[in-house]
């Protein structure tokens, strides 16, 4: 018996039949009639649909065949492979040298007809076969050849539908695997991009809205009281001797100085204004719709509150306060305010000053 050798191209063509995908599949009704269709119009008992795997012979659809042989050292579809452009026709195996003692043949009621047209991928690679199996000698004729051949080209198309529909079916995953981290990445870098702005607009200390966040805020306000004629006022902020509040006490209970007056100055600006920490011991707080007079009282309210804090050592601040003028700009307004705390910390400090209208 002539075991059949592996075809040239033998990593290539498993390649190809692993991705179609359809080694130990159930049976499938498209398969079992084109097998049964080649044996009725063949007039043979036994027809199958095999691929050939690395070490085995695989039965995608067979009739009349009960218990078939997986070996590839018996298998005449391993023969047929080798020849992916004919058929491979054994009238009767006891007189081919190839089949003449294998034990397929030599068994009782052995095969001895035997017909098998090859498999083909687009690519020219033979995957199995479909065949025609008996046990007395029989030739085919020719409307029979041209039948089985029509017939394996259609078993062939099945497989390549198959394989196609694998490959789709896994860039359809992959693309919904893709879009799904699309999504991810894009929520985390929404979620970074909130973070980030607000952390551009806050200080971290006092919870307050930083310099950059109030001096937009002022800009809008001053925009705004140009366009109403409303009054607008702005007050700058400082603690008396901040220096010697760290040195006596710490560093630390000067943060938490800071972070009750930040507290006490939200509070109080709250629904009419915006309190916000400019920078080191230093706080604004932007007064729509306020005087200067009005503002000033407001101010005097913030300084005398600061002192009732409580922190657990005495605290005062200074405080400059501006309104808006006819053609103000927002600079200058903030200016004069800085002026007038200058003239508040020159004069004696805890006060409030109100740069001239
Ligand atoms: P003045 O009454 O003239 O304002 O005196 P001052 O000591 O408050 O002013 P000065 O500018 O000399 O010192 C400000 C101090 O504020 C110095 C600095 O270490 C302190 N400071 C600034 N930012 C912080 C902060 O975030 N935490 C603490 N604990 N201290 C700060
Ligand atoms: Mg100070
Ligand atoms: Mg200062």
């Amino acid at each position: 018996m002539s075991r059949p050798p592996k075809p040239d191209n033998e990593e290539e063509r498993l390649a190809a039949l692993h991705s179609v995908d359809i080694l130990d599949s159930a049976p499938e009704r498209a398969f079992d009639d084109l097998v049964r269709i080649a044996a009725a119009i063949c007039g043979v008992p036994m027809a199958a649909v095999t691929l050939i795997d690395r070490d085995r012979q695989w039965f995608k659809a067979r009739v009349g065949m009960d218990h078939p042989d997986p070996s590839l050292d018996t298998s005449f579809c391993a023969h047929t492979i080798l020849n992916p452009t004919t058929m491979t026709v054994v009238p009767d195996a006891t007189r081919d040298a190839r089949f003449a003692d294998n034990p397929l043949v030599t068994a009782e009621h052995g095969i001895r007809f035997y017909a098998g047209a090859p498999l083909v991928t687009t690519e020219g690679l033979a995957l199995g076969a479909l065949c025609l199996v008996d046990e007395t000698p029989r030739e085919l004729t020719p409307f029979q050849l041209d039948a089985l051949d029509a017939l394996s080209r259609q078993v062939a198309q099945l497989l390549e539908l198959r394989r196609l529909s694998q490959k789709l079916g896994h860039q359809l995953r992959e693309r919904v695997w893709y879009e799904q981290q699309m999504q991810v990445y894009q929520q985390q870098l929404e979620q970074q991009n909130a973070d980030l702005s607000e952390q551009t607009k806050t200080d971290p200390l006092t919870g307050l809205p930083n310099r950059r966040a109030f001096a937009a805020a002022l800009d809008t306000a001053m925009r705004k009281a140009a366009q109403s004629g409303d009054p607008l006022a702005v007050a700058v902020l400082d603690v008396d001797h901040f220096k010697t509040v760290n040195d006596l006490h710490g560093h630390d209970e000067g943060d938490r100085v800071l972070v009750a007056l930040g507290d006490m100055l939200r509070s109080q600006a709250a629904g009419r204004g915006l309190a916000a920490r400019h920078g080191g011991e230093e706080f604004v707080i932007l007064m729509p719709g306020a005087t200067l007079e009005e503002a000033r009282l407001q101010c005097e309210f913030m300084r005398q509150s600061v002192g009732l804090l409580p922190v657990g050592l005495p605290v005062s601040v200074s405080i400059g306060v501006a309104a808006r003028q006819r053609d103000d700009s927002a600079e200058a307004m903030f200016r004069r305010a800085d002026q007038a705390l200058y003239e508040a910390k020159r004069t004696g400090r805890d006060r409030v000053v109100a740069a001239p209208g």
